[in-house]
């Protein structure tokens, strides 16, 4: 076999392992579908180029093109990547926090279709269509023929920066911040809810993977020694694509597979089909884009995670029961936890286990809220796992909310008009009404997942009416959603961890830091959401996946997640639906033992017994306005309010 043959497979191999390693981050794990991936690999592989090559009036100007400094290996190849990570940012208005995903994939696509009419047709820029050529290698004097020696060291050093992106997009993506990239991946809107800054982190994984592709685009210029603007054309993205599909998205490994079976295994097999003059001469590469069409579709339809699929993060805690109640010594690890689960199997937890939670409801309830501590190893532990982050006297009746006028319209339509009232700090409130009352558009605004159309909403004195949803969340106000919302592909613990605010290890600063610097953080977490698994009883399903759980369960998970970020207002949109009655009713407990800890809860139900039993007050909606407030009992001696809802 031909050295120069090897070299050339191993230098394309490490190319599109790089470029596949930087899509796989974005697309497979943090779900940016960047359908101009090429065009950041290509403006590499130029800055590459034009910081190599000599100023263009050296070669008898017959290219012209910017730059033509002639430095030195390997500030090209930086250049690349740095010129990458920089054209990517002028991209992050497409992929902030409002756009809708697939909207952004058109938007880069069309950009890439754009960027390449351009640089083909302005000659003065790129050269035109004919590219440029005679880019200098590194290692040996110009105009000399390659030798085999440098063209090993130079692919050397490309398998060795290979290697280097790999360990860079496992280090980011195995982290406290690898995790939040997944959950919004698997739903922005909750991710946001729960304090991810969207916009930040779509920056990063935008910059991040231009920069990657930046750098790839930089060695392959380099190796080949030409750059062309054909040889970027945008469909070429779709070949990266259908690698890091077939590889495994998400998976690092399978982007390296996905890149040596796809672009460079294409390349080779269509290299041995035996030309005729008889076919047309464009035959065989049309027909190589057809069969990684067909490959994509084949495996979207019956292997949609890939040859490797992504590896589940199994977090396996030492000691289940360490965490748990010491005081009491009835610690939820110990009792089978099926009354938990909505699967009808209720008995298995002992009855009397409620009133060994009201118990410690009351006793909790004498003791002033405490600031949180993750390590409480007291008799607080309990409590501490999920106490607010303000810590705050339950019920001392001054408002923690208010809502002032608020309107939303959809259209024409007016979803929540002029809605008025307050919620009482440490109350757990409840808020009823028929269906379309515009409960859960008011909640949505509350949270800051939507904008108001007008009015005023006003948290802990502050308001936050313009605020993002994110930034409510960090403040304390968080939400929960009435369709399932769970990440899916993340465990049940992952998805409890990735509520956890101010983590270490949650920033890209922090992830490139690297485990050492967030560990203690992470057990920390950990710790509490296990105390928090066996305080619902679901510890023994912190390893499966969210999205494989009953729907009562992922409604717990959900709850749960909430708590974990340590909310000081909660907005429950109807937590019980689907949960069967004896764990709804448990529910109501916890989080009637969490209020009277300093916590408040706005809370949207139907079923009149849960607020009957738990609520006070209730707020009443119709047809998007506050109809009237006050105690179940009050409310049931109301014509109007009967006539609304609670016969109708
Ligand atoms: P509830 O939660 O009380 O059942 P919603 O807040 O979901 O009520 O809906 C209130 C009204 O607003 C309904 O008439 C619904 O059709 C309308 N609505 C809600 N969301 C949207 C939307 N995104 N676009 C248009 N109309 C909406
Ligand atoms: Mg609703």
């Amino acid at each position: 076999m031909n050295l120069f043959y090897v070299i050339n497979l191993l230098v394309y191999a490490a190319v599109d392992a790089m470029a596949c390693l930087g899509l796989s981050q974005q697309f497979g794990v943090a779900g940016v579908t960047n359908f101009g991936f090429i065009i950041f690999q290509a403006a590499g592989g130029y800055a590459a180029a034009v910081m190599a090559l000599p100023p263009d009036t050296a070669n008898g100007s017959f290219q012209s093109y910017l730059g033509g400094w002639g430095l030195p290996f390997p500030l090209p190849w930086i250049g690349a990547a740095v010129v990458g990570g920089v054209i990517a940012l002028p991209f992050t208005f497409l992929v902030g926090r409002r756009l809708r995903g697939d909207f952004a994939a058109v938007g880069l696509l069309v950009t890439a279709v754009l960027l390449n009419l351009l640089v083909t047709n302005y000659r003065p820029f790129l050269n035109g269509d004919a590219g440029l050529s005679l880019i200098p290698q590194p290692l040996q004097p110009s105009g000399a023929v390659a030798s085999a020696g440098s063209q090993w060291i130079l692919t050397l050093i490309a398998i060795a920066l290979a290697a280097a992106v790999f360990w860079f997009v496992r280090r980011v993506t195995e982290s406290p911040y690898g995790r939040s990239l997944r959950a919004m991946r698997d739903n922005d809107a909750v991710a946001d809810s729960l304090g991810k800054n969207l916009l930040s982190l779509r920056t990063v994984m935008l910059v991040t993977g231009g920069a990657i592709a930046g750098l790839s685009g930089g060695v392959l210029v380099t190796y080949i020694t030409t750059w062309s603007p054909a040889a970027w054309a945008y469909a070429e993205t779709v070949v990266l694509f259908a690698a890091v599909i077939i590889g495994g998205a998400g998976n690092h490994w399978g982007a390296v597979l996905g890149a040596v079976l796809v672009p460079v295994g294409f390349e080779e097999v269509t290299r041995y089909i035996p030309t005729s003059n008889n076919l047309p001469p464009n035959l065989i590469p049309s027909l190589e884009w057809v069969a990684i069409g067909v490959l994509i579709v084949v495996f979207l339809w019956w292997r949609p995670q890939g040859i490797l699929p992504e590896r589940k993060r199994v977090i396996r805690v030492s000691s289940p029961a360490s965490t748990a109640d010491p005081v009491s010594g009835s610690a939820p690890a110990h009792v089978p936890s099926a009354g938990w689960q909505d699967s009808g199997t209720a008995g298995a937890r002992r009855p009397e286990a409620a009133g060994d939670d009201g118990d410690r409801a009351q006793r909790d309830a004498r003791g002033p809220a405490r600031p949180p501590s993750p390590q409480a190893t007291d008799d607080g532990a309990r409590r501490s796992q999920v106490a607010p982050q303000v810590a705050a006297a339950g019920g001392d009746g001054s408002p923690i909310l208010e809502v002032r006028g608020v309107v939303r319209e959809f259209g024409g339509v007016r979803a929540v008009d002029d809605a008025s009232f307050a919620v009482r700090r440490g109350s757990l409130t409840g808020l009823i009404g028929p269906n379309g009352a515009g409960k859960s558009t008011l909640l949505a605004m509350l949270a800051g997942t939507l904008p108001v159309t007008s009015g005023r909403v006003v948290y802990q004195g502050q308001d936050v009416t313009s605020l993002a949803a994110f930034r409510r969340a960090r403040l304390g106000l968080v939400r929960t959603f009435q369709l399932a919302s769970e990440f899916k592909r993340l465990t049940v613990m992952e998805n409890l961890l990735s509520a956890v605010p101010g983590s270490r290890g949650d920033s890209f600063r922090g992830a490139v830091l690297g485990r050492r610097y967030w560990r203690a953080d992470e057990q920390a977490a950990i710790a509490r959401a296990q105390a928090v698994l066996e305080q619902f009883g679901l510890a023994q399903y912190a390893n499966h996946y969210a999205g494989d759980l009953s729907g009562g369960q992922r409604r717990l998970v959900e709850i749960m997640r909430a708590l974990m970020a340590r909310p000081s207002l909660l907005l429950l949109d109807e937590p019980m639906a689907g949960v069967h009655p004896e764990l709804a009713r448990r529910i109501g407990r916890e989080l009637t033992r969490l209020c009277a800890e300093g916590m408040t809860v706005l809370m949207v139900e139907h079923e009149l017994a849960i607020m009957d039993e738990f609520c006070d007050p209730v707020v009443v909606m119709a047809e998007g306005a506050v109809l009237a407030e006050g105690t179940m009992a009050q409310l049931r001696q109301r014509a109007e309010v009967v006539e609304a809802y609670l016969v109708g």
